[in-house]
């Protein structure tokens, strides 16, 4: 926890949700619980509010933000959408999915870093639909973390990260999802793209809309038989732990060299000796709890114990993309 700790963390009491609305009317920033990680939210239409959350966060101003609305009316006060928008809206909000579309002129350029488009979602978590609802206005939140490092999952991940330089914390619990949403851009529904994998996978979408979408940064293909070292490529760093990170498509456990190398796996090993210092995701390798658990492992495997982490990607595909997208990520350096 930062020395200097201003952030205190509420829990979602009637009276707690009104004061922290009242403190979002008055143009203040408050990080918020989200099925997916925390976020740190700002009214959407409020430049100078807007302002602060890339402040606290020293997120350029170049990188624009999410939209999170309470309600499918809210879509028209945001953005224009088309027909296809509506369609993915109507299926998956509430939920873990962001839509880019052409921007309402009402949203101000800070939050789209000046682009004509902005990025919408309607989140599920009931805390952060309640906060909205009393808001009475869209809120703008990017995740709550200091830009660059991994993404939170609890409102003690964010006390750590950003305690320093914020005053409200909405405490809902460990987020049920654990990475960031799904972003399809539909300004063009002819064609869509998927900007960065998520929950919600490619798959799911593409049956929903009937059509194949675009892939700007492909998923990871995991080559099935030949093990090792995968190239971390050319994804931009982000989510990225101070612990240098070496990815594998196999992991055994026993690559560890030394008491200062660890092994991060998917499932637990079926070894009845398991070396030292191998941790795993989900004891039976389920994905939807190795991405629950892996923002708050690699926070724990980041503490300066180690000198590298040897991490095993997840095989297949969907989820397995999603995860593996923030894993290329965390160890591109
Ligand atoms: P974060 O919530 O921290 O993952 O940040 C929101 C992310 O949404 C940005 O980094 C972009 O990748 C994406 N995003 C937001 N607005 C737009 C937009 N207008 N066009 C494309 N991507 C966007
Ligand atoms: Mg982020």
């Amino acid at each position: 926890m930062p020395r200097t700790s201003t952030a205190r963390i509420y829990r979602g009491t009637p009276r707690n949700l009104a004061m922290l609305a009242r403190r979002l009317q008055a143009g203040e920033i408050v990080a918020v619980p989200t099925e997916t990680v925390y976020g740190l939210a700002a009214n959407a239409f409020d430049a100078a509010a807007c302002g602060k959350i890339f402040a606290a966060k020293g997120r350029p101003a170049s990188d624009p933000l999410i939209v999170h609305i309470h309600d499918h009316r809210d879509l028209a006060r945001v953005a224009e959408a088309n027909a296809a928008a509506q369609k993915l809206a109507r299926k998956f909000w509430p939920g873990p999915l962001t839509l880019v579309l052409p921007k309402n002129r009402a949203v101000p350029a800070v939050v789209s870093a000046g682009r004509s488009s902005v990025a919408v979602r309607m989140p599920a978590h009931p805390l952060f639909r309640r906060l909205l609802r009393l808001a009475g206005t869209p809120l703008a939140a990017p995740s709550a973390n200091p830009f660059g490092y991994i993404s939170p999952t609890t409102a003690g991940h964010v006390q750590q990260g950003l305690g320093n330089r914020i005053r409200h914390i909405l405490d809902g619990g460990a987020a049920r999802i654990g990475l960031e949403s799904t972003i399809v851009d539909l300004r063009d529904p002819q064609k869509p793209r998927l900007l960065r994998p998520g929950a919600i996978t490619l798959a799911t979408l593409e049956k929903a809309l009937g059509r194949k979408f675009v892939t700007v940064r492909p998923a990871v293909h995991l080559a099935k038989k030949s093990a090792g070292l995968l190239a971390p490529g050319m994804l931009p760093r982000h989510y990225s732990p101070r612990t240098p990170l070496t990815l594998h498509e196999r992991l055994a456990g026993a690559e560890v060299r030394g008491a200062r190398e660890a092994c991060l796996l998917i499932a637990k090993p079926v070894h009845r000796r398991r070396p030292k210092h191998v941790f795993w995701l989900d004891p039976r390798g389920d994905l939807r709890g190795a991405a629950r658990r892996l923002f708050a492992t690699l926070r724990r495997l980041d503490d300066g114990r180690f000198e590298r982490i040897h991490v095993e990607l997840a095989q297949g595909g969907g989820l397995a993309d999603a995860i593996n997208d923030r894993l290329q990520r965390a160890a591109t350096r």
